[in-house]
C-alpha cells in the first residue's frame, strides 16, 4: 500500500515515523524548500513523550530540552496561585513535561526518518479520488496513492479539497513568542510559568542552559503587524506591572526573531476523513495553545493511525476507526483550551478559574491530567 502525507510539520513527520516503524511504504511532501529552523519553544507533555518513546526518540528529546518539575499559574509577581504538585505535571510512570526549541524537535524527527521519504519543496495543489486510489497533483507532476494523509496544518488545502465549509475561530487574543538569551534564577530552572495580569499573560521556561522560551498573550485585533524597532518596548510596557524578570526576558530577545500569531482554532469538523483521505494534527483539530497540547495531539494521531492501519487492511474502515479512537480526546482539548483562554482574559473568568483551582482537590486534578497523558497501549 502506498501512503502519501502532505505536510512535513510535527504531525506529518511523526506520522511518517510511525508508519515507517510499522513497515508501511510512505512519502511526505512538504512545500517548504528547507526544514524550518525558526520558531520558539514548545512544551511536550507526557502523552507526546509516550509516542516519542515508542518511536525510540524520547531520550533524545529529553536530553535536548529541559525537564519541567512544576508548571505554575502565578500572579504578575510570579507567586503561584496554587503550588502544583509534581504528580500533576507528570504521568503515573514519572514522565515529565519537556520544554524544547521547536526547531530542535523538528530536526530530531526529520533526521530519524530514512532518506528518500521526505520530499521538500513540493506544494500540494489538488486531489481527485477514484474507487481505489487518490490522484495527487503538485502542479508540475501527479502521483497516485492508496491513502492520502492531510497533515498540512490549520489552513489545510487538503481539508479544503474534501470539505467545503470549514472555518476558523479567532479567540480575540494574539500571542508573541521569543527565545531569550538568559539563564533564569535557580527557583525557575525547571519550572514552566504562566503569570496572569489584567487580561494579559506571560509564560516562560528554560529550554537550554542559556535560552528561555517565552510567550506573551493579550487581546488585540486580528491580522495586526509589529514594528521590529519598537516591539520590545511595547511588550515591556504592556508587562510593566509584572516582575522585573519578565522585562529582562523580553530585553534579552532578538527583536527580529519575535513571532506574532493570532490565536485561532478550527471549528469542529463533522468528519476527519472522506473515502481515502484523512486529516491529522492541526488540519483536523487545530486548538488554541492554552493547554500546550496541539503538537501532543498531532503525535497521538500519528501513533493511533499507524497502529490502526497496521491491524486493518481495509483503508476506509481503518481511518474511520482512527477517528473514533481519537475524537473524544481531541474535542476535549480543543474545547477546554478555548474555555481556558476566554476565562484567563476576563476579570470575572479569572476569579472563577482561581476559585476552581483552589477548590479542586489534588487527587481530582491528578486524575484529569492522567487521563490527558494516557494513550492506548495495546491495539
Ligand atoms: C502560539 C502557539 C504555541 C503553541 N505551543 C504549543 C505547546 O507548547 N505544546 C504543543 O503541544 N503544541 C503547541 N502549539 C500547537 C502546535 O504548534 C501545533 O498543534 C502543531 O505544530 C501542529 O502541527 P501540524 O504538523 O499539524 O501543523 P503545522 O505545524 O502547521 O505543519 C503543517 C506543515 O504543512 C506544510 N504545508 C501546508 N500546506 C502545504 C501544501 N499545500 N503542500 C505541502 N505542504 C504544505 C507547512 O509548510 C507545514 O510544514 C502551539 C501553537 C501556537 C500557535
Amino acid at each position: 500500500m502506498q501512503i502519501t502525507i502532505i505536510g512535513g510539520g510535527i504531525a506529518g513527520l511523526t506520522t511518517a515515523l510511525a508508519l515507517n516503524k510499522l513497515g508501511f511504504d510512505c512519502k511526505v511532501f512538504e512545500r517548504a524548500k528547507q526544514l524550518n529552523t525558526v520558531g520558539a519553544g514548545i512544551w511536550m507533555q507526557p502523552n507526546a513523550l509516550k509516542v516519542l518513546d515508542w518511536l525510540g526518540l524520547g531520550e533524545l528529546v529529553r536530553e535536548s530540552g529541559t525537564l519541567l518539575n512544576q508548571v505554575d499559574i502565578t500572579n504578575a509577581q510570579l507567586i503561584p496561585l496554587k503550588k502544583t504538585k509534581q504528580e500533576v505535571v507528570q504521568d503515573e510512570k514519572g514522565n515529565k513535561i519537556v520544554a524544547i526549541h521547536r526547531a530542535t524537535l523538528q530536526k530530531i524527527l526529520f533526521e530519524a526518518i530514512p532518506q528518500g521519504i521526505v520530499n521538500l519543496g513540493c506544494e500540494f495543489k489538488s486531489l481527485e479520488q477514484n474507487e481505489n486510489q487518490v490522484k495527487i497533483s503538485f502542479g508540475d507532476r501527479e502521483i497516485m496513492s492508496h491513502l492520502l494523509i492531510g497533515a498540512d496544518g490549520i489552513n489545510s488545502k487538503v481539508r479544503g479539497d474534501i470539505f467545503s465549509n470549514t472555518s476558523k475561530r479567532f479567540s480575540g487574543q494574539t500571542c508573541w513568542r521569543g527565545i531569550s538569551d538568559i539563564r533564569l534564577p535557580n527557583e525557575f530552572q525547571n519550572a514552566g510559568i504562566e503569570s496572569w495580569g489584567k487580561r494579559i499573560r506571560f509564560g516562560f521556561s528554560q529550554i537550554t542552559e542559556s535560552q528561555v522560551y517565552w510567550f506573551a498573550v493579550k487581546n488585540a485585533p486580528q491580522n495586526g503587524t509589529d514594528n521590529k524597532n519598537t516591539i520590545k518596548a511595547e511588550l515591556k510596557n504592556d508587562f510593566k506591572s509584572f516582575s522585573p524578570l519578565v522585562s529582562n526576558i523580553i530585553e534579552l530577545t532578538k527583536a527580529d526573531k519575535i513571532i506574532r500569531n493570532d490565536i485561532l482554532d478550527l471549528k469542529r469538523l463533522e468528519k476527519w476523513h472522506k473515502s481515502k483521505v484523512v486529516l491529522v494534527g492541526d488540519a483536523a483539530h487545530a486548538t488554541t495553545p492554552n493547554m500546550g497540547q496541539g503538537a501532543g495531539q498531532a503525535m497521538e494521531d500519528a501513533y493511533y493511525l499507524a497502529n490502526i492501519l497496521a491491524r486493518n487492511n481495509q483503508i476506509e474502515q481503518a481511518i474511520s476507526l482512527f477517528e473514533s479512537a481519537r475524537r473524544e480526546k481531541a474535542d476535549y482539548v480543543v474545547n477546554n483550551s478555548w474555555r481556558f483562554g476566554q476565562m484567563a482574559h476576563s476579570g470575572f473568568g479569572q476569579i472563577i478559574m482561581k476559585t476552581i483551582m483552589k477548590l479542586t482537590p489534588d487527587k481530582v486534578m491528578n486524575q484529569q491530567m492522567n487521563k490527558l497523558y494516557s494513550i492506548q497501549e495495546k491495539f
